[in-house]
C-alpha cells in the first residue's frame, strides 16, 4: 500500500497542481467520472433492450431504450469530447509551466549554486527524465484522472457485483445446501480474485521498479547522446574541427555505442512490459472466464435472464478492471513519486546569501568607492585559497587595471566584487558599508560586466544590448558606435533590429567573435552602470580594434570606475593604477612607468616577455 511519506509527495504534487492552474483538477475529475459512467450506462441499456427482445417483446419500449441510450450516450460523448479538449490544452499549459518553474528556480538561484555540480546534476536529471520518460506534474495529473476514473468505474460497478452474488444467494437459500453454495460461490470468487489481484500488484510493482532502474542509467547516456547530435554537431564552430581533425570516424564510434546502449535499454524495458503484462493478463483472463460460466450457468438455471448476463458479466469485468487499473496506477504514482521528490528537493534548495535590503542610491547618493578589506576567498568545492587576505580600495572614477599570470585569481577577484560569491574571510564594503547588507538586485545595478563567457541571444541586436524587447533605438545606436560596431551598423538593412544568429533565423546575422565582444560591450555601455568591468574584453578583438578601444578608452567608460583585466600589458598603460596578481595576492600597484622601473618585478618580466614579439 501506499504509505505516508508518498500521500504527502503526492498531495504535495497535486498542490503544484493546482498553483498552477486552479481548475485542472476539478476539470480532469469530472472527465474521468464522466468516461467511467458511459460505458456502464450502455451496459446497463443494452441489458434492458435485449431482456425486452428476448421476453416483454414491447415495440413502444424497446423503441425508448434505444433513442434513450443514443440521446445519453451522445450527450456523455459530446461532454468528454469538450472535456477532453479543455484538459490537452490544460495539459500542454502545464507542461510549459513545469519547465517554467526549472528554469525560474534557476534563474533566481545564487551563482554559486548554479555552479554547483550536484545542483546542475539534479537540475539535469530532472529536465531529462521528464523528456524521457514524461515523468512529473503532468504525469501526476494522468495518474490522478486514472486513480478517479478507477473509483467511480469500482464503485459504479460494485452494486452490480454484489447483485449477482446476492440473486444467486437469495435462490440458494430456498433449497437445502441454499448457504453452503452461496459461499463456496462467492468464496471462491474472493480468493481467486484476491489472489489475482495481489500477483498483478507484485508484477507491476517490479515492471515499474525495472523500469525506473533502467530509465536512471539511461539518462546518463542520453545526456551524452544529445550533446554530440544537438550541442556539438549543430555548431558550426564544430564542423571546422570534424573537418581538420578528421572527427568523423571518432564521432561514428561514439554514436554506434550510444545506439547499442539505447536499444539495449528499448529491449529490456519493451521485455520487462511484455513480461509483466502478459502474465497479468493472463490472470485476468482466468478471472474474467470464472465470472463468465457464473453467470451463464445462473442464466441457464433461469436465475438472471439473458440481459443480465451482459449487465453482470460486463459490469463485473469493468469492477475486476478497475481494481486491477487502480493497482498498477499505484505503483504508477509510486514512481511518478520519486520524480516529484526530485523536484520538491531541487524547489527547495534554499538560496543560501544573505538578504540585504539597503537601497544603494538613497544610502549613498551616487558616489561609489569600493574597498577590499583583509579577503580570502576559496572555491565551495575546493580547499586551495584563489585569493589570499587582498586588502585594495578603488576609488570613484579611477581606471584600474588587473594583470598578472593565468590561476592568479584575477577573474575571481572580479566574481567577488560582483558578489557572485561571498569572501571566505574579510569583507568587501561600498563607502564603507559591507556590500551584503545592500539588496542584491540594487547592488547588480551599479555594475555593467563584459565577463570572458559572455552569452548573446537569438534575438535582434537592440534587445540583445537592452535585455528588454522594447528598447531605446537610438541609445542603442550610441552604446554600439563607442564599442566601435558603428561601421558594422551601417552595413546591416535592419540596423539595430537585426536578428543574430542564423539558427534560429533564416535572415538573421552572424557575427564574428570580435564583434560579438564589442556587441557584449555595447550592453555594458547601454546598461550605463557607474561602475563597469571589463574581463579580458580585448582577447577576440584584432590588434587595430583593441588599439582603436583603448585610445578612446577615457570616452568609451567616461567618468565610471573602471577595472579592466588584460593580459595585453601595452593596453594598460592608459589605466591610473596598474595592480598585479601572483597567487591570489597583489605583489605589485602603480602606474606603468613606474612598475616598469622595478627591476625584477613580475610587472617588468611579463613586460619584457610581450614586448619582445614585437620588437
Ligand atoms: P585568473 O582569472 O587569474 O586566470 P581565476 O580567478 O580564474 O584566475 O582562478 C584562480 C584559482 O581558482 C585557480 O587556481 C583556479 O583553478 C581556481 N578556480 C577558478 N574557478 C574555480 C571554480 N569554479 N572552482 C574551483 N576552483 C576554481
Amino acid at each position: 500500500m501506499i504509505n505516508k511519506q508518498e500521500i504527502r509527495i503526492l498531495v504535495q504534487g497535486l498542490k503544484m497542481i493546482t498553483q498552477q492552474q486552479k481548475w485542472i483538477l476539478p476539470i480532469s475529475g469530472l472527465n474521468a467520472i464522466i468516461t467511467s459512467s458511459s460505458p456502464f450506462f450502455s451496459l446497463y441499456m443494452t441489458a434492458l433492450i435485449i431482456d425486452e427482445l428476448a421476453y416483454a417483446k414491447r415495440l413502444n419500449w424497446l423503441f425508448f431504450y434505444v433513442i434513450l441510450t443514443i440521446v445519453v450516450q451522445l450527450v456523455l460523448h459530446l461532454v468528454t469530447c469538450g472535456l477532453t479538449r479543455i484538459m490537452e490544452i490544460k495539459e500542454e499549459i502545464l507542461s510549459k509551466q513545469q519547465d517554467e518553474i526549472l528554469m525560474n528556480k534557476a534563474i533566481d538561484m545564487d551563482y554559486e549554486q548554479l555552479c554547483d555540480p550536484k545542483i546542475g546534476n539534479l537540475r539535469r536529471n530532472l529536465e531529462e527524465i521528464n523528456t524521457i520518460h514524461g515523468g512529473g506534474l503532468c504525469n501526476l495529473l494522468k495518474q490522478y484522472e486514472s486513480i478517479i476514473l478507477n473509483i467511480s468505474t469500482i464503485i459504479m460497478t460494485t452494486y452490480f457485483t454484489i447483485s449477482l452474488f446476492m440473486a444467486y444467494a437469495n435462490n440458494q437459500v430456498s433449497g437445502e445446501k441454499g448457504w453452503i453454495s452461496f459461499f463456496l460461490m462467492f468464496g471462491s470468487f474472493f480468493l481467486m480474485f484476491t489472489a489475482a489481484i495481489s500477483l498483478i500488484k507484485r508484477n507491476s510493482k517490479k515492471l515499474e521498479e525495472r523500469q525506473f532502474e533502467q530509465l536512471n542509467q539511461f539518462v546518463l547516456y542520453n545526456r551524452l547522446w544529445s550533446y554530440y547530435s544537438n550541442e556539438y554537431l549543430d555548431t558550426n564552430q564544430a564542423g571546422k574541427d570534424i573537418k581538420i581533425y578528421n572527427q568523423k570516424h571518432l564521432i561514428e564510434e561514439v554514436f554506434n555505442k550510444q545506439r547499442d546502449i539505447k536499444s539495449t535499454f528499448i529491449n529490456k524495458v519493451a521485455g520487462y512490459n511484455g513480461y509483466f503484462n502478459g502474465i497479468n493478463a493472463g490472470i485476468l483472463l482466468l478471472v474474467y472466464g470464472f465470472i463468465y460460466i457464473f453467470t451463464c450457468i445462473q442464466a441457464i438455471n433461469g436465475i438472471i435472464s439473458i440481459g443480465d448476463i451482459v449487465k453482470y458479466a460486463g459490469s463485473i469485468n469493468r469492477f475486476i478492471g478497475g481494481v486491477t487499473a487502480l493497482i498498477i496506477a499505484e505503483e504508477k504514482v509510486k514512481k511518478n513519486n520519486k520524480y516529484i521528490e526530485l523536484l520538491i528537493e531541487y524547489l527547495n534548495i534554499p538560496q543560501k546569501k544573505e538578504k540585504g535590503a539597503k537601497k544603494i542610491r538613497n544610502d549613498i547618493g551616487g558616489s561609489y568607492r569600493i574597498e577590499f578589506r583583509n579577503v580570502s576567498f576559496h572555491y565551495p568545492e575546493s580547499k586551495q585559497y584563489a585569493i589570499k587576505n587582498l586588502s585594495v580600495s578603488i576609488n570613484e572614477g579611477e581606471h584600474l587595471a588587473i594583470v598578472g599570470m593565468n590561476g592568479s585569481g584575477k577573474t575571481t577577484f572580479i566574481k567577488l566584487l560582483c558578489r557572485l560569491y561571498n569572501p571566505t574571510a574579510g569583507k568587501i564594503l561600498l563607502n564603507g558599508v559591507n556590500i551584503t547588507e545592500y539588496e542584491k538586485k540594487e547592488y547588480f545595478k551599479l555594475l555593467s560586466v563584459v565577463f570572458q563567457d559572455y552569452k548573446l541571444f537569438p534575438m535582434s541586436i537592440g534587445q540583445n544590448i537592452s535585455g528588454t524587447l522594447k528598447f531605446n533605438s537610438e541609445k542603442a545606436k550610441i552604446s554600439l558606435r563607442k564599442a566601435g560596431l558603428g561601421k558594422k551598423l551601417c552595413e546591416l538593412q535592419q540596423g539595430v533590429d537585426s536578428i543574430l544568429n542564423r539558427e534560429y533565423e533564416t535572415k538573421g546575422i552572424e557575427l564574428s567573435g570580435g564583434e560579438s565582444q564589442k556587441l557584449a560591450m555595447a550592453r555594458a555601455l547601454y546598461k550605463d552602470a557607474p561602475i563597469v568591468i571589463l574581463d579580458e574584453p580585448t582577447a577576440a578583438l584584432d590588434p587595430i580594434a583593441e588599439y582603436d578601444i583603448y585610445t578612446r578608452f577615457n570616452d568609451f567608460v567616461n567618468e565610471k570606475t573602471a577595472i579592466y583585466i588584460s593580459h595585453r600589458l601595452s593596453s594598460c598603460r592608459f589605466c591610473d593604477c596598474i595592480l598585479v596578481f601572483d597567487e591570489g595576492k597583489i605583489i605589485q600597484a602603480g602606474k606603468h612607468n613606474m612598475l616598469l622601473k622595478d627591476e625584477g618585478g613580475l610587472y617588468q618580466r611579463l613586460w619584457q616577455a610581450q614586448s619582445q614579439h614585437y620588437f
